[in-house]
């Protein structure tokens, strides 16, 4: 009971990142550091036009400086983001940089003697929520949590130390509009509510995203998805010229299962063998249902003889599983399989599959259970 309720509470507070989110975080990210540059582009104008209009003001000055900065640090974090480098830690600082930069522009003013316009600007107070919004692009609703949480650390920050500097008062000694503890309450709880809500949004679009590439009975990546993640690994294999490997499996004699002990059955042995597989590669491999009893491996980094050796070993353990069957029943099966290389067998996704499964069809007519990577 307590046990659950901490997983329940972990999960609402720090909730685990689905390995296939993180190509939707990759694209998301570049969204994001497009969007920064043009935001900086078009928030540097109203600063130029409010410098020539009023020279003596600050915030035109100081706007323009921040906005500059957002471009100089926006470009290599726009690099990055287009090359899929950083992950997780490139999203972490770029939350860090949007929410810190809204806070620079309030200290700044305050510094330089304008806190009215620091402490009850609400375009600053916009670009905060602004900020924790557009992260649920990234995909990832921990980076969410923390672009919440340091935009109201860092906006109650910058008011405690405007109190205790003396800067929430006006040069009538009237306190400045927005300073209150009222205010404060109320900013926090909307910034609080906007992290809530951009959480949910990511929730919501994980679930939409992970349906879409995951096959349902198994959970493994579905025929779709091992295409689209083979495509981009072989072109990385291709500038690092290691040799990639792709395998085609196939369950022997499945519809016998089926036949014998019902279909119900038969998607027990399915489960039970993707969850085998899945557990045997390696965290950096793909494993998928391309349909039926049929599954693909992609062994990044991979030479021929290294994947018949892995592939040899899970058919070892394979045959060592039995699996019992809720009527009591006992099932034991075989697969065959065929392999092919990256670049010998080709260089494109689908003529290494074409590859891998003539190898398997003559695995199959070899008399099956059995692992196929010449011919
Ligand atoms: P081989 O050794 O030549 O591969 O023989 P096989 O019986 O495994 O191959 P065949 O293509 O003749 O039969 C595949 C069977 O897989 C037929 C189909 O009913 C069954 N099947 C396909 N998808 C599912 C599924 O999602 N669940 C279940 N239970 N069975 C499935
Ligand atoms: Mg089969
Ligand atoms: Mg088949």
């Amino acid at each position: 009971m307590i046990a659950r309720l901490e997983r329940k509470i972990r999960r609402v507070i720090w909730p685990e990142q689905e390995p296939e989110l993180a190509d939707a975080g990759r694209a998301g990210e570049v969204v994001i550091a497009r969007g920064r540059l043009f935001v900086a582009t078009l928030l540097a104008l109203p600063g130029i036009i409010t410098w020539i209009r009023t020279p003596h003001a600050l915030q035109g000055p100081v706007g323009i400086a921040l906005a500059l900065v957002a471009t100089c640090v926006g470009f290599p974090i726009l690099r990055r983001a287009h090359r899929g480098e950083g992950g997780t830690y490139l999203g972490l600082s770029s939350v860090i940089l949007d929410v810190t930069l809204v806070t620079l522009y309030q200290v700044l003013l305050m510094v330089g003697g304008d806190a009215e316009s620091a402490l009850h600007s609400r375009i600053t107070f916009t670009l905060y929520t602004l900020a924790i919004t557009v992260s649920a692009l990234r995909y990832d609703g921990r980076l969410v949590r923390i672009a919440g949480v340091i935009a109201v650390a860092e906006y109650l920050g910058l008011i405690a130390w405007a109190n205790a500097t003396g800067h929430v008062f006006d040069t009538e000694g009237h306190r400045i509009l927005g300073s209150g503890l009222r205010s404060q309450m109320e900013y926090s709880i909307i910034l609080l509510t906007a992290t809530a809500l951009a959480a949910v949004i990511v929730d919501r679009a994980q679930v939409l995203r992970l349906s879409g590439i995951r096959d349902p009975l198994t959970k493994l990546a579905n025929r779709g998805y091992f295409h689209e993640r083979a495509h981009q690994e072989l072109v990385r294999t291709a500038r690092t010229g290691r040799p990639s490997t792709i395998a085609m499996l196939d369950i022997d004699h499945f519809k016998s299962v089926n036949d014998a002990h019902g279909h119900a059955a038969g998607d027990m042995v399915l489960r039970k063998f993707a969850s085998i597989l899945g557990a045997t590669m390696r965290a950096s491999d793909l494993v998928a249902r391309l349909g039926g009893e049929e599954f693909a491996v992609l062994l990044p980094e991979t030479s021929l003889d290294n994947a018949r050796i892995k592939l040899e070993s899970i058919r070892d353990t394979l045959r060592d599983t039995t699996i019992t069957l809720p009527s009591g029943a006992t099932v034991r099966v075989t697969f065959s399989a065929g392999i092919a290389a990256w670049p010998d067998d080709g260089t494109a996704v689908l003529t290494l599959l074409q590859a891998a499964d003539e190898r398997l069809l003559a695995g199959k007519r070899a008399g099956r259970d059995v692992v196929v990577a010449v011919g």
